[in-house]
């Protein structure tokens, strides 16, 4: 009796703890979204160093020495916990140690070069000159090796690096997979490519109003299952999303010609929303209440991206508000041309900018560049030639100069390594999660045609969303899925789908 009224009291203190580290994080959180949204040029300053000082305070708590030994005193009553309590401490128990073991001059070390990197890049990309960048790199390699070193001494560098980001999944079993993946995706785009089927992309040569695009974005939006009283759209440089289950706001950006754009943008936001506004608010502002993994999340955005925004089923029911919202851009548009312009396939340099299925292989090569750069079996400074190399190989094209090359994306700069498998592991996820959804519910693509989507959104809620980190990610994959992560489903819904369209 005694023994459990101190558990618990030691329990709530660990909660108390976790939830002010939680909600500083959504502080932080929120402050980052006015900077990007809001903030006029000039607050930068004083932005920078309420954001230091939030992010330091967050440190000292996760590395605190009190943290660490309620953890230590909790696990030795672990069985008396309930499974969320339980996942509560296995979530900080991870966080703690992981955070613990990194010297905090390594921290500010990797902090304050990745600074410097971000306005060197900016340069070096502006003049395509990667010489420019690369000693900056170098550094921020080896940096990163010092800290996957002290975080796990015991395994390589760069199964470290990915643990940050997905931490249940092995390095193994993502090499494995994008094998596969690049083994089946090479040849089906080379097919395409040689295909005489091209879809009808005058739509591209239209005008389309900010305002009005917003306004079909709201609709769709709205139609998710959306909640404006949680959430908001507003437009930023790059499209992302924040927030808490409480209030979770997305951007998009508008592009004046390519209505793809912002219509993609907007709905890939919009399932990253969701996956927040779901998450259990019993555990609001502790681990277990948090999202599960950078790749989980993926799998939310891509799911209504591709396998929703992107059918023809929820295209019977939106292309005629659409039309209605831009009757002469659209007016030459029957269904089925409008969705092959959706879904058109055009291998190009720019990731960002990539159709769904050339994306993946621009993220085969990156994990594959990040891996060999931290097994030491490449130097930085080769790392232009063995770029262009690899878009030749994977996608048949050679950037004509670095900044459309290896200098595009800013995640090095920021010091990050191990990110962007996360990506591609999100849209795999997403397409057996949609063919587990379609199993439960076997209707549901009539559904999208009478322009119903909120019972796919409730799946979700219930297979994955309200879950937050009390599962494992395999585990809760394999809960949603009835088997664990397999490629099998995204490499079949591609060749169906690419193979219609392009009549291969
Ligand atoms: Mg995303």
């Amino acid at each position: 009796m005694e023994e459990n009224a101190d558990v618990s009291e030691t329990y709530s203190r660990f909660i108390e703890i976790v939830k002010k580290m939680g909600n500083l994080g959504y502080a932080y959180s929120v402050l980052s979204w006015d900077q990007e949204v809001m903030m006029p040029d000039g607050g930068i300053q004083a932005r920078a160093s309420q954001k230091a000082v939030l992010a330091s305070t967050i440190h000292e708590i996760l590395i605190s020495d009190e943290l660490g030994e309620l953890i230590e005193k909790l696990e030795e009553s672990v069985e008396s916990l309930d499974e969320y309590s339980h996942a509560n401490l296995r979530e900080a128990k991870r966080e703690h140690s992981r955070a613990k073991n990194v010297p905090p001059e390594l921290v500010g070390e990797i902090a304050s070069t990745s600074s410097e990197a971000i306005e060197i890049w900016k340069k070096a990309r502006r003049d395509s000159d990667f010489d420019k960048f690369a000693p900056y790199l170098e550094k921020l390699v080896e940096l990163k090796k010092e800290y996957a070193q002290s975080v796990d001494p015991t395994k390589d560098a760069y199964a470290v690096l990915l643990e940050d980001y997905e931490p249940d999944i092995e390095i193994e079993d993502v090499v494995q997979l994008f094998d596969e993946l690049r083994k089946e995706l090479v040849p089906l785009i080379s097919k395409v490519k040689g295909s005489e089927e091209r879809p009808n992309m005058q739509l591209l040569n239209h005008y389309y109003s900010e305002r009005k695009q917003k306004k079909f974005g709201e609709i769709v939006l709205k139609a998710m299952g959306y909640d404006f009283d949680h959430g908001r759209l507003d437009v930023s440089a790059h499209p992302f999303t924040s927030g808490n289950v409480y209030d979770t706001r997305i951007t998009t950006r508008y592009s004046k010609n390519d209505i793809k754009s912002a219509l993609s943008g907007t709905i890939h936001e919009g399932g990253h929303a969701l996956y927040n506004l779901g998450l259990p608010k019993e555990h609001y502002a502790t681990p277990v209440g948090e999202p599960r993994s950078l790749g989980i999340h993926e799998s939310q955005s891509r799911i209504w991206e591709n396998h929703v925004g992107r059918s023809i089923a929820f295209w019977e029911h939106f292309l005629p508000i659409l039309k209605g919202i831009f009757p002469n851009q659209l007016s030459a548009y029957n269904l089925e041309e409008f969705y092959r312009a959706m879904n058109n396939v055009e291998p190009g340099l720019i990731r960002v900018e990539a159709d769904e299925l050339t994306y993946n292989l621009h993220i085969i090569l990156r994990f594959e560049i990040e891996r060999a750069l931290f097994n030491n079996e490449i130097r930085v400074e080769e790392l232009p030639g063995i770029w262009n190399d690899k878009m030749k190989d994977f996608l048949g094209i050679v950037p004509p100069d670095d900044s459309m090359g290896v200098l595009q994306d800013i995640h090095w700069a920021m010091g990050i390594f191990g990110y962007f498998p996360t990506y591609t592991l999100g849209t795999v996820t997403s397409a057996q999660l949609y063919n587990a959804a379609k199993k439960a519910i076997p209707d549901l693509e009539d559904k999208f045609r009478k322009g119903e989507l909120i019972p796919f959104k409730e799946w979700l809620n219930e297979n994955i969303h309200r879950f937050g980190c009390l599962f494992k990610t395999d585990e809760l994959i394999e809960r949603a899925t009835g088997e664990k992560l397999n490629p099998k489903h995204y490499i079949d819904y591609l060749n169906e789908k690419y193979t219609e369209i392009y009549g291969l």
